[in-house]
């Protein structure tokens, strides 16, 4: 068949530029010690930044909500699936972000990639202008896509150019719409200053927290408390497969918001929704997140980006400039990348080495991410078995 030729060719290609990617088989929970293809490595490549994913009592929480609610939904919210443990969970959410947006209302998703999805394509449309954020995630590039609005990428963190194309618009409906920390160079987008250009000129501002939510701000609350902020402006995306270690997402915002998304969104009515247990586990998870042990958590995790950020001082494995748990090395071909992450696992180490599409094409990392569940001395596994490789893998000339 010629269609099974040219995709075989296309594969061919993928594979000579470096950039087929392999699926590792796990047969362990989401832990730093991992079975991995039948070999025990060390990970530093989970979102999993406060070890909730395998925490036993979210575990145990979520084995009572099956025995609770049952295994599945059966149905969209808005036929039979939408369960007292969703209404419990989105009013908890609620609660959360009503110091950050008034009339605060919540809806939760599947998954963060719906939710983004399901909020542009239900907010944009073709009278509507989408400003977005040259390294957003793919979910909101493809949400921005869908919706079919004007699109208007401005380079990353650059605020001035965010100001000159919102002064430009003369759409009747603005939507800035980023990543709050970056998933691939763990900085913070500088949202005090984004949300007064969205004051003035009457702009939306969506905030996708799925690396900050659990870990930033006072009790985890995300990056909208980290930055202390409050408007009817913002629009928070919170996703919870990563930090609250289970999985799904929620979007809060302004009530009328919420009630169009639900009334419109394609994502959210269109999908069975997630199973009950997983927003009775979330609940255990936010117990968690909220109180003393994420307080602990979160203390721990602090102290395990300074000392990997120290220790790799002085070495060739410059990190960006990152203060969150996402802390990436710039390393830049992708055949060196490789090189490099195969070298750790050689030592049993296991970093995800990130290739474009990804990241943009030279900027080949490896993605070192920390959990709570890491000890000070596993950390410091990683960043000697670094700092032996920068006198031993010869540099690759530029
Ligand atoms: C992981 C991620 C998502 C998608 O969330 P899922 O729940 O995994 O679908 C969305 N946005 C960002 C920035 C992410 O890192």
């Amino acid at each position: 068949m010629e269609l099974l030729d040219r995709l075989q060719r296309q594969l061919d290609q993928l594979d000579e530029a470096q950039l087929l990617r392999r699926r590792r088989v796990v047969a362990t929970p989401c832990a730093p010690e991992m079975l991995v293809d039948g070999r025990r490595l060390l990970a530093f490549c989970s979102n999993d930044y406060l070890g909730l994913a395998n925490h036993p009592e979210v575990v145990e929480a979520l084995a009572e909500g099956a025995r609770v609610h049952g295994a599945g939904s059966g149905a969209s919210h808005l036929i039979n699936g939408h369960s007292r443990a969703h209404v419990a969970l989105e009013e908890r959410f609620a609660d959360w972000l009503s110091a950050h947006i008034p009339c605060a209302r919540a809806l939760t998703f599947s998954t963060g990639y719906m939710a983004n999805m399901g909020l542009l394509t239900a907010l944009g449309g073709p009278e509507a202008e989408l400003f977005s954020e040259e390294l957003n995630h793919a979910s909101l590039i493809d949400g921005a896509r869908l919706s079919r609005s004007a699109v208007r990428v401005y380079p990353h963190g650059d605020i001035d150019a965010l100001a000159g194309l919102l002064a430009q618009s003369r759409a009747a409906v603005k939507i800035v719409v980023t990543d709050g920390v970056f998933s691939m160079d763990g900085d913070i987008a500088p949202l005090p200053a984004m949300l007064q250009l969205c004051e003035r000129h009457g702009a939306l501002l969506v905030v996708d927290d799925a690396h900050g939510f659990g870990v930033l701000g006072a009790r985890g609350r995300g990056v909208l408390s980290h930055f202390g902020l409050r408007s009817p402006h913002l629009v928070y995306v919170g996703t919870l497969g990563k930090a609250a270690g289970v999985a799904g997402a929620f979007v809060a915002a302004h009530d009328t918001v919420i009630e169009w998304l639900a009334q419109r969104s394609r994502q959210y009515i269109f999908t069975t929704a997630s199973p009950p247990a997983l927003a009775h586990a979330l609940m255990k998870s936010l117990d968690l997140i909220e109180g003393e042990e994420g307080e602990q958590r979160r203390l721990h995790l602090r102290a395990l980006i300074a000392q990997v950020k120290q220790e790799l001082c002085g070495t060739r494995w410059r990190l960006l400039d990152s203060d969150t748990a996402i802390q990436p090395v710039i390393v830049g071909s992708n055949g060196e990348v490789q090189r490099v992450a195969a070298a750790l696992q050689e030592q049993g180490l296991w970093v995800g080495a990130i290739r474009p599409p990804t990241v943009p094409p030279g900027s080949a990392r490896l993605r070192i991410t920390l959990s709570a569940a890491h000890t000070a001395q596993q950390a410091g596994r990683l960043t000697s078995a670094l700092r032996a490789l920068d006198s031993a893998v010869p540099q690759e000339a530029p």
